[in-house]
């Protein structure tokens, strides 16, 4: 009897969401407390048809070029970029992704952080619990308002799009950058297209939505902060490495802006003692966009079917390097 294929995936899912998906292969999996290829799967390479990982799973070129009968590499994300997808590409293997499912959640999450650090909600919480609510102070607490602020995103793509549709009843401004030109957005969303400097100089909340490439890597640096209002606020819910880590505690501690928002950060996990979380104006959350009950079981739906269909030779539904299919 033929084996089945085998299949290496870094981190189980709760059984509800895998069903019988699976039955069709060989599972190996990883420990879920590791990233990556980690040593119970490393042995497994040379033979495995296809990989499951997630965002934080680096699957480099000397992973792939390790496993001679790879079909697939599916990854439970919309964002790629901890998977080599150019070797993927020369060697011929499809690498699939989860667009569009996650778009409302993390779009949501965005307008929590924006509203929280706006707000200062995590201090005023901390505050009430430690019974520092003793009157009702005219100066207590004080944010800032959304109705009339320029509201600046960057990368209008389908996360971006979403978070400009929930800000339309807030009545603030909304002007944008993206890499290519959006007419049709500026009428849909009544934002207008601007260049990063202007976008940088004149908004009062910055959201960051463009993937990690590199030339978005460090996009948010001493100079980007330089050109920004001492009263910015910017919200990160792109990739952490969007924003250049020290620059932003400098930013921080300096008052060269005011306060960030931040579901992602660099490195990721932030570890414990990392001196942003001393800051009272940063807000962080670690990494939870997409995390509501239904979109992360949408997701691995999706990963799932991706997987499937590159171990049956079939066109992925959802594949980032679709050039694997055209004819060399
Ligand atoms: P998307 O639809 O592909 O949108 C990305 C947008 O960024 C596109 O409009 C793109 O423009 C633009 N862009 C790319 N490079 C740019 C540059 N250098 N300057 C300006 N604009 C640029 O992707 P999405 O679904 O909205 O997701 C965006 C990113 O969010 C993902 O890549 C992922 O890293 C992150 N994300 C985070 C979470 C989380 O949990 N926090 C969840 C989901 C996604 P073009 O159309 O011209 O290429």
């Amino acid at each position: 009897m033929e084996e089945k294929p085998l299949i290496l995936m870094t981190h189980d899912l709760p059984p509800d969401w895998v069903e019988n998906s699976l039955n069709d292969f060989r599972v190996i999996f990883g420990d879920n407390d590791q990233r990556g290829i980690d040593n119970k799967l490393e042995e497994y390479i040379p033979e495995a048809s296809g990989i499951f990982c997630l965002l934080d799973d680096p699957i480099p070129a000397t992973i792939i070029n390790q496993a001679p009968l790879l079909k697939v590499i599916s990854n439970m994300a919309v964002g790629t970029d901890n998977i080599d997808v150019k070797t993927c590409t020369t060697r011929g293997i499809p690498v699939g992704h989860t667009p569009g499912v996650l778009t409302d959640g993390t779009a949501d999450l965005t307008l929590a952080l924006l509203l929280s650090v706006s707000r200062q909600l995590a201090e005023a919480n901390q505050d009430a619990r430690a019974g520092k609510w003793s009157s009702w102070e005219p100066t207590g607490w004080l944010g800032r308002d959304l109705k009339d602020a320029t509201v600046g995103i960057i990368g209008l793509g389908k996360i971006g799009s979403a978070v400009a549709e929930r800000l339309k009843p807030f009545g603030c401004k909304l002007i944008f950058t993206n890499r290519s030109p959006l007419p049709g957005q500026e009428i849909n969303l009544n934002a207008r297209q601007v260049v990063l400097d202007e976008l940088l100089s004149t908004s009062d909340f910055i959201c960051l939505h463009v993937p990690l490439t590199q030339e978005t890597n460090g996009m948010i640096g001493k100079e980007a902060f330089a050109k920004m209002k001492t009263s910015a606020i910017l919200i990160n819910a792109a990739r952490g490495p969007v924003v250049d880590t020290d620059a932003l505690y400098e930013a921080l501690t300096s008052s060269r802006i005011l306060a960030a928002g931040l579901d992602v950060t660099d490195p990721e996990p932030l570890p414990p003692d990392h001196p942003l979380y001393q800051l009272p104006n940063c807000f962080i959350t670690p990494h939870i966009g997409s995390a509501t009950v239904n979109t992360r079981k949408v997701m691995a739906g999706i990963a799932i079917r991706n997987l499937k269909a590159g171990i049956q030779g079939e066109p992925l539904p959802y594949c980032v390097n679709p050039e694997v299919y055209k004819p060399s």
